[in-house]
């Protein structure tokens, strides 16, 4: 049994990388990048109005201003701003020549569409950090920064900065195959008659979300019974077929647990088999021929907390990312006790007025458990005791 931290750098230094490829812009949403993104132009382009408004000269304010132009967005001004002048602009147009400053039409009069009077305070105008109302030109962005950096996961908003710096297509890591085999006779899937001594195959589906989740894309080879000969050829197939193998059930010490000697026929080396950590202590990770297995015991909480713990960040580093889960310290609400601490333990909890409080759990069964909550946290391999109001990590499932 090794822990936790050693199983993670083995499986880590293990990672082969997938290809890239170029995807239309909308399509790379959710997708990890694969090029550094730099912006081939100023933002703003150009000193541009933050207001509807009108442009003008700050020490013409306690005058009467002649209206010499309307300045729409996209339109390039014509004429420059002069003493006793103005020019009527709207949100986002260009700055005329010879305006310094934007006065809101809020704040302004007209006896007719030829004249207008500012109505407002003066003094913000000339204070240090004066009033502008003018977006100057590259205040956000300016040629040739770096705005994203390769390895970033493409959310909407990232979406918004390549749309700006000009990517219509974006390089993007290939998403890696997942085969997902759920091992067991007793396994039934959902919507067909479940018998006596069987129970529903909740990990298949689950996996397939979880692979879906971390960017990869899932196959699904569906239910396998406990026999040697069908687990080895299933695991031939898919491993043909896949970068990574995921197999649940079958890996503990069990007459019927043949997942690690089938990974073994199929030429996989496996490099770790049992993890001091709860659930999931006889998780099985394996290469060989540039593909990883991973075998997970068949209690849904074991395989839901494997796949968040060694193969989502597998998933991704595959992709050139490293995945860092959210994670925030908040104090304990009640004090934490438990008499075995050979292993790490992850355990699902809420939070109630900004402290932490373990929920019922009745162990690697209890999915629902899981379910109800999107925070876990972990008790340290040899801690056997966590005192009220402690400062610990609270991680988000998400
Ligand atoms: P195993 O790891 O195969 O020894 O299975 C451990 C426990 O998890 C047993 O109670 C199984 O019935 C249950 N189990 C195994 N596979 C699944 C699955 N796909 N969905 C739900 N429960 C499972
Ligand atoms: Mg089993």
């Amino acid at each position: 049994m090794i822990p936790f931290s050693e199983a993670y750098e083995i499986m880590m230094s293990n990672v082969f990388r997938t290809g890239t490829e170029k995807v239309p812009l909308a399509e790379s949403l959710w997708s990890i990048l694969a090029e550094d993104v730099i912006s081939d132009i100023d933002m703003p382009p150009f000193d541009k109005s933050a207001m509807d408004g009108y442009a003008c000269r700050a020490e013409d304010l306690e005058t009467e201003l002649e209206v010499i132009e309307t300045i729409p967005a996209g339109y390039k001004p014509k004429k420059k701003v002069t003493k006793g002048k103005c020019s009527k602009i709207m949100t986002g147009a260009m700055i005329p020549e010879g305006a310094d400053c934007i006065i809101i039409v809020e704040e302004t009069q007209s006896s007719d569409s030829k004249k207008v009077k500012f109505t407002g305070d003066i003094s913000p105008f000339f204070a240090e950090n004066a009033r502008r109302n003018i977006c100057f030109k590259a205040e956000d962005i300016k040629r040739g920064d770096l705005l994203l950096n390769k390895g970033v996961h493409i959310k909407p908003q990232h979406i918004a900065v390549l749309a700006t710096a000009g990517y219509a297509k974006v390089c993007v890591a290939i998403q890696p195959n997942v085969g997902i085999i759920t091992t067991g006779s007793e396994l039934v899937e959902p919507g067909k008659k479940l018998t006596s001594s069987k129970i529903r195959n909740s990990n298949g589906h689950q996996l397939i979300a979880q692979v879906l989740n971390a960017g990869g894309i899932p196959n699904y080879y569906g239910i396998v019974a406990d026999e040697e000969e069908l687990i080895t050829q299933v695991i031939t197939q898919a491993l043909h077929e896949n970068d990574i193998v995921l197999i649940s059930g079958g890996v503990s010490m069990g007459d019927y647990d043949f997942v690690p000697a089938c990974l073994k026929k199929n030429g996989i080396k496996i490099l770790f088999d049992k993890v001091a950590i709860q659930p999931g202590k006889p998780v099985n990770f394996g290469i060989g021929n540039s593909k990883a297995c991973f075998g997970m015991p068949g209690n849904p909480v074991s395989t839901f907390i494997q796949f968040e713990l060694l193969v989502k960040p597998f998933i991704y580093a595959m992709m050139g990312s490293d995945f860092k889960p959210e994670a925030f310290l908040l104090p304990l609400g009640t004090a934490i006790k438990r008499h075995n601490a050979s292993r790490e333990s992850i355990i699902p909890v809420t939070i109630n007025e900004g402290k932490i409080y373990p929920l019922e759990y009745h162990g690697s069964a209890h999915i629902n458990a899981i379910a109800s909550s999107n925070y876990v946290i972990s008790i340290p391999l040899g801690v056997k005791e966590i005192a009220e109001g402690k400062l610990i990590d609270v991680r988000l499932i998400q």
